[in-house]
């Protein structure tokens, strides 16, 4: 089926300058696809990994980013068999104590990464997007009246190029946007497991190193991410990581990994501005903070919409800087509210005495945890 469809868009007549061009074939990437030739724009999407790319990620989608997805009718292209929905989160502490936050409404979805943006990407292609795969892109040259992308299989030419191209975006420090980050830098090493998930909830199995988050993603197969601070781990790998957590390993034990061990890191990263002339930026490119509060996601499909509602001003206006400021600023205050959030988690999980201390209080104050979770699901814009 996939298959069929990348053959009838590589047959279909393709304009010699694209009105937009986005490097980066993940959520973002094609989320911003979605809208835009929605809106009737010519797109073309650039993804230098086989179809369907994976990536290192919790793949727990919180109910902000689902609301994103519905919005874009990804739904009906997704393989049902590769989700799985979880009511809220456990924190799960050394001495084995716990918290559970749920979420609002019918909470979150597990969904396999593969399975997500194999979804997005027939709902892109069947809105007449061109999605091509193992099309890397090394070079964009930005000139006065059109982008030129220099590809590994070719050049390419638009009216403006997105940036969706991830954590560590070639287009963001090319043109320039990159800023330095004095935070200490995580790391990430992620595999599936065959195993019936235990629970209907995302766990995160915090120490003082780190955390591992389990996600169930379908009814037989958990996702297990582990992430810890530069330097504090001699060998990183899923076995010596994993024993850092006795309750989770007995959890494991005797299951199958499905999937091969990936890393990503390092987070954060930090932007100076998120457009430019002739380009902006979406997604994680667009800055990211870190993983512990599972709403990257979320923000990369709701900066996506909000990207994909500017673009025909945009380029109606030139494609200049001067003509993304709304979204420039519409984008800067997303991210605000996210980086609040997550940078809060990160500071109390860095600090093991605090963290113990919240987590005690709430886990006896169970109104106050719950309204906490409401508040910051709240504080996740949501354009959808
Ligand atoms: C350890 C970890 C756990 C996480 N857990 C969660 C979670 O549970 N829930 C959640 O909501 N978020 C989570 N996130 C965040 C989430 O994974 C990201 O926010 C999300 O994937 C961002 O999507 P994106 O499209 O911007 O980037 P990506 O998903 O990284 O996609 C970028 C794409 O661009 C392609 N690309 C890169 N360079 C080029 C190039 N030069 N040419 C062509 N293609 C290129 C890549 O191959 C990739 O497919 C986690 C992140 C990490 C690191």
């Amino acid at each position: 089926m996939a298959d069929a469809k990348a053959a009838q868009s590589a047959r279909a007549p393709h304009p010699a300058r694209w009105d937009v061009v986005i490097v980066g074939g993940g959520p973002a990437g094609l989320a911003t696809a979605i809208a835009a030739t929605g809106q009737g724009l010519s797109v073309l999407v650039l993804e230098r990994r086989a179809f369907p790319p994976d990536k290192v990620c919790g793949e727990g989608v919180l109910p902000p980013g689902v609301r994103a997805l519905e919005h874009l009718g990804v739904f009906p292209y997704l393989d049902r068999r590769w989700t799985h929905r979880f009511s809220g989160i456990r924190f799960i502490q050394e001495d084995r104590s716990s918290i559970e936050a749920l979420l609002p409404g019918a909470g979150g979805l597990g969904i396999r990464r593969t399975a997500l943006v194999e979804a997005m990407t027939r709902r892109a292609q069947d809105l007449g997007a061109v999605v091509r795969h193992q099309c890397a892109v090394y070079r964009v040259v930005r000139e006065p009246t059109q982008v030129v992308v220099h590809t590994s299989v070719g050049t390419v030419c638009g009216r403006m190029v997105v940036a969706a191209d991830g954590l560590n975006s070639l287009l963001r420090r090319t043109a320039g946007l990159e800023a330095d980050s004095s935070w200490r830098r995580r790391f990430a090493l992620r595999q599936h497991f065959r195993v019936q998930p235990w629970t209907d909830l995302v766990e995160v199995y915090v120490d003082r190193v780190g955390e591992a988050v389990v996600t169930p993603v379908s009814d037989d197969c958990v996702n297990v991410n582990f992430v810890w601070e530069d330097g504090v781990i001699a060998e990183p790998g899923v076995q010596s990581l994993a024993r850092r957590f006795p309750a989770l390993q007995l959890r494991l034990a005797g299951a199958p990994a499905i999937s091969s061990a990936q890393g990503a890191g390092p987070m954060p990263r930090r932007v100076t501005g998120r457009c430019s002339d002739r380009m902006a930026l979406v997604g994680d490119a667009a800055g990211f903070v870190d993983s512990i509060s599972g709403d990257g996601l979320s923000v990369a499909l709701n900066s996506a919409l909000l990207l994909g509602r500017h673009l025909p001003a945009v380029l109606a206006d030139g494609a200049m800087r001067a003509s993304m400021r709304t979204y420039e600023r519409a984008a800067r205050r997303l991210f605000r509210r996210y980086w609040l959030v997550t940078t809060g988690l990160l500071v109390l999980a860095r600090h093991p005495r605090a963290r113990a201390a919240a987590i005690n209080y709430l886990a006896t104050h169970r109104a106050i945890g719950a309204a906490l979770t409401r508040r910051a699901m709240q504080m996740m814009v949501s354009v959808a």
